[in-house]
């Protein structure tokens, strides 16, 4: 099927999409229990990505230039690489479905994702009513399953031509490894432990709203998380008791008019906890939250109360490591020129962000923070649908999913040349 037929179909699957929205959102609500507001933004996300690389079906562009020969003809096009293994994580299950679904198959390949353990149900429906909007039986196939049980196998699999993976660095390096033995192309979009730089000459309000959507939103299981917080010594007292404050009115629950719901299970809510305690014990403190909800309206969910912590050491655990939970550190820097050099110093580099009025430190983060995104004066989010997304380090193995980029991750280019043989002309 030519791309541009492709393209009809996948916009067909997104108005299919579009029409059960509602549905959607009420699956991707109670497997992960964000608010059905939320999830509905974020099966509309999901629907804007489909329409992009559904676009991209009349845009699938080659190259041609000039040969060096006489009479010859150069040029390349995209090939499909064949069978596209997706494998992704649950913390917003809708976007991270369609970020990978629509790109493989506008690409002309066919698709196995291996859906979270955690979000089973939004995979499945997906798949479901993209075959019910006329996807060809098997150009899309969702599998279920525990990470070595399931994913394991879909990495190693002798028919799978690329594997795309969206998940913890742990499981990306083990995957990279696997891919490595048999030089399968692979695409890793791994963790980050992202930082937010408060300037003595940001607008303090702003910079705490910012804050808190970076750090809170999804109770914290973005990849794109803002959990390293870098304050100007000159603020860092003002901002540190409106930030708390600011932290202490969040809503915690799963209700439309709550800030953020639970995280997605209870091992990962211990592991947080445990986090904190043992970042306690090394010297840090924690100047709200760092507990688990007991009251009657939360006992029954993993809530993590919003934890801001003071005083860790740049090099402690919880400095270095991604929880992926609604927890932040404090660190209180000099300047400019320490403010910068904390923020590189990571094992990551997926996103960045400065809060500033000064057009000179704006730019000059911009350009110089070790980060795949740089944000001047917002918060630490990931790339718009039609945009590069990915990170340095070990936030992943150098692709760019989603935006044009993401059509070298699932497609191969061919050079081809033609040679006119003027004898027979
Ligand atoms: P995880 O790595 O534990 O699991 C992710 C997926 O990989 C799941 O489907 C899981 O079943 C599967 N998996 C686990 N072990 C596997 C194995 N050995 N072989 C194949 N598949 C395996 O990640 P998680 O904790 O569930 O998700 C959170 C992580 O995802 C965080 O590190 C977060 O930063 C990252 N993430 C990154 C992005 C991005 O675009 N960079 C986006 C969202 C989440
Ligand atoms: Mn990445």
């Amino acid at each position: 099927m030519p791309a541009v037929q492709r393209g009809l179909v996948l916009h067909r699957v997104c108005n299919a999409l579009e029409a059960r929205q509602q549905e959607l959102a009420e699956i991707v609500a109670k497997e992960t229990g964000k608010s059905p507001k939320e999830a509905f933004g974020e099966a509309g996300g999901a629907i804007a990505l489909g329409r992009f690389f559904a676009g991209e079906g009349q845009r699938l562009y080659g190259r041609t230039t000039t040969s060096g020969a006489p009479d010859k003809y150069a040029m390349t096009v995209r090939q499909p690489c064949g069978v596209a293994g997706l494998i992704i994580a649950a913390n917003t299950p809708i976007a991270n479905t369609a970020w990978k679904v629509f790109p493989a198959l506008i690409c002309g390949n066919t698709a196995v994702l291996k859906a979270a353990e955690d979000t089973p149900a939004t995979s499945w429906l997906f798949a479901k009513i993209a075959h019910e909007a006329g996807l060809p039986p098997g150009l899309l196939n969702v599998i279920q399953g525990y990470g070595t049980e399931c994913g394991a196998p879909l990495v190693e699999h002798a028919l799978v031509d690329v594997v795309s993976f969206t998940g913890s660095t742990k499981v990306g390096k083990w995957i990279g490894e696997m891919c490595g033995k048999t030089l399968k192309k692979v695409s890793l979009e791994l963790g980050g432990k992202n930082p937010l730089i408060v300037c003595d000459d940001a607008d303090l309000d702003e910079a705490v709203k910012w804050v808190c959507l970076s750090a809170f939103s999804n109770a914290g299981q973005r990849c794109a998380a803002g959990s390293r917080i870098i304050v100007f010594d000159q603020v860092y007292d003002r901002f540190r008791d409106r930030l708390v404050a600011a932290a202490r009115a969040l809503k915690v629950g799963p209700a439309d008019g709550d800030d953020f719901g639970p995280v997605i299970n209870e091992r990962q809510l211990n592991t947080m906890l445990a986090a904190v305690d043992k970042a306690a014990k090394d010297g840090a403190r924690v100047l709200t939250g760092g507990e688990r909800l007991t009251d009657p309206a939360h006992a029954k969910g993993c809530y993590l109360a919003p934890t801001v912590i003071e005083n860790a050491a740049p090099e402690a655990d919880i400095s270095r490591h991604e929880l992926f939970g609604p927890i932040a550190c404090l660190y209180r820097v000099g300047g400019y020129e320490a403010a910068l050099a904390l923020a590189n110093d990571s094992l990551y580099g997926l996103t960045a962000c400065i809060h500033t009025t000064s057009i000179d430190r704006g730019i000059d983060f911009a350009h110089k923070v070790r980060s795949g995104v740089a944000v001047v004066n917002a918060g630490t989010f990931g790339s718009e649908p039609h945009m590069p997304f990915g990170g340095l380090r070990q936030s992943g193995n150098g692709s760019r999913e989603p935006g044009t980029e993401a059509l070298d991750v699932y497609s191969e280019l061919k050079d081809i040349y033609i040679q006119v043989r003027p004898k027979k002309l």
